[in-house]
């Protein structure tokens, strides 16, 4: 058991990231009581059923007041909303914070609506799964995963450590990031893929239909690992694209070269450049599981499951 970081906090949104982020709390007994609110009945009614949250609250406003530190973990493009309806009930001294997948936007949307003397230390997890919703969480998602926190200016430094404290409770490693910086960084490891996978998984779906069943049938570790990623939320992912568009469009435009550098090597046999090409990118996958952030288990530990 770690200890209390927070008295009360509040989780605005009940998706897999808050329900997560409520199960490693209790784990540790980071946090005093935690209340949660979501903005639809149904999910509100599923929280109180699993005993997601300490109190399930109807109201943004009334799961905020006398909070500690308030989480905005609803979609990207919902963040400056939700807090402009909950700005004038935080207390002095709260800090607000937010798992919200794109920085720069957030801290647009957000900043202009934190009142004097609450501090504003924005966050993003880098852990999730294809699944969504309040019975999604779990204790574990965070564990040995990165957690990074992204400071504006003149944020308060003990508001930043008491931040870390929590995330690093809940399992996380915690680094500091510029806005920017984190925008590109993600558009390379998350958002682009994710295009990329959402891309192919539509392509094999239109020649299923030519080919009737064989796609899925047939659908060795790759394909099946792009449907993975292609089950994603279409909110979330609607809105990451729409708010990190300059960093994605920069990543995408590297790809479509690289892409038709390998289609024609291929048109050419120029056998010599994928096996060069194949073996930075072997490199890289190894990296990955050195660093502790995939297993090396053949089909990612699928082993004989379907
Ligand atoms: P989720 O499971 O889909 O849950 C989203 C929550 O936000 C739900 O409680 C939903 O309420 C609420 N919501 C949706 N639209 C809203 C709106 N317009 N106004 C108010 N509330 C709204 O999502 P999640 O995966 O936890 O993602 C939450 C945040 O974490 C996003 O900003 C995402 O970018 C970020 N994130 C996600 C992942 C991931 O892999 N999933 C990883 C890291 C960070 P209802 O249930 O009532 O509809």
């Amino acid at each position: 058991m770690s200890e209390q970081v927070y008295g009360r906090v509040a989780l605005i949104g009940l998706g897999l990231i808050a329900s997560s982020m409520f199960w490693a709390m209790k784990r540790a007994g980071l946090a005093g009581e935690v209340t949660g609110y979501a903005r639809s009945e149904e999910t509100r009614r599923t929280a109180r059923r699993i005993g997601l949250c300490d109190r399930v609250c109807d109201s943004a406003r009334e799961a905020v007041q006398d909070a500690d530190l308030v989480v905005l973990c609803v979609p990207v493009g919902a963040m400056g909303p939700v807090m402009e309806d909950i700005a004038a009930l935080l207390k002095p001294g709260a800090t607000v914070s937010d798992v919200g997948s794109v920085k720069r936007h957030v801290i647009d949307a957000v900043l202009p609506h934190i009142p004097e003397g609450v501090h504003f230390v924005p966050a993003h997890p880098l852990a999730g799964t294809e699944h969504s919703g309040p019975e999604s969480g779990f204790a574990e998602l965070f564990d040995n995963r990165w957690s990074l926190l992204v400071p504006v200016e003149g944020t308060d430094p003990e508001a930043t450590a008491r931040l870390r404290a929590l995330w690093e409770g809940m399992g996380a490693n915690v680094d500091e990031m510029d806005a920017d910086h984190h925008d590109l960084v993600l558009a390379v490891t998350s958002h682009t893929p994710h295009l990329i996978a959402y891309t192919m998984v539509g392509v094999a779906d239109d020649l299923r239909r030519v080919t009737d069943s064989e796609v899925i049938k047939y659908s060795a570790a790759g394909f099946r690992d792009f449907t993975r990623i292609a089950a994603s939320d279409p909110t979330m992912w609607r809105d990451v694209f729409l708010t990190n568009k300059d960093a994605t469009l920069e990543i995408l435009g590297r790809f479509t070269e690289e892409l038709f550098a390998l289609q024609r090597a291929i048109r050419t046999g120029d056998g010599e450049h994928l096996h060069d090409y194949f073996t930075r990118t072997r490199a890289i996958r190894r990296g990955i599981i050195e660093a502790g952030q995939d297993t090396d288990a053949p089909d990612f530990g699928r082993g004989q499951k379907k």
